[in-house]
């Protein structure tokens, strides 16, 4: 499957306004655009966006991608992933990934039932997780926000995916 480039993502996004044209430090980050609260949806108070304006609230979107593999991003908050073959978590999985840092794509591998996969094909539920195309909303607490049918709509445009979504505390 050809690989959108990251310009490509922008200008969709930025057509449907989930960020703005104008981008910040470099190309792959931009303030929210106008339409933000239609393609993610905010509950709790940790980030005051409805406060205008939005640019002045440090939330950023950072385009990531694409990657030749899949790349891990993985925090504090991320669980055991479930083995795909008996869906028991796997414990050491920290352990495994150090030890196989410098690997483009890393294995890990299953005790119990033997099962050997590489970690993106693991299940992370929404506590991490890997991708060769990331779209990056910060700060956002983890389960404070959530995207919209719309999101997923924009997304597929690039006729890429499937997309799905987690969270990562550094
Ligand atoms: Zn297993």
């Amino acid at each position: 499957m050809a690989v959108a480039p990251t310009a490509c993502l922008s200008e969709l996004l930025s057509d449907g306004q989930l960020i703005s044209s104008r981008s910040l430090t470099s190309a792959t980050r931009f303030p929210p655009g106008n339409r933000l609260f239609e393609y993610i949806g905010f509950t709790g108070c940790a980030v005051q966006l409805d406060q205008e304006p939005l640019g002045a609230t440090g939330f950023e979107i950072e385009l990531e991608g694409p990657f030749a593999c899949p790349v891990s991003r993985l925090g504090r908050n991320s669980r055991p992933p479930r083995c795909l073959g008996c869906r028991r978590p796997l414990a050491d999985w920290r352990a495994q990934l150090d030890q196989t840092e410098s690997d483009d794509s890393p294995k890990l591998h299953c005790a119990d039932c033997g099962a050997e996969e590489p970690a993106w094909r693991w299940n992370w539920g929404r506590q991490g997780g890997f991708g060769r195309l990331l779209i990056n909303l910060e700060p956002v607490f983890p389960g404070e926000g959530r995207p919209l049918p719309a999101l997923f709509r924009l997304l597929e445009h690039l006729e890429l995916g499937p997309w799905r979504y987690f969270y990562v505390q550094d």
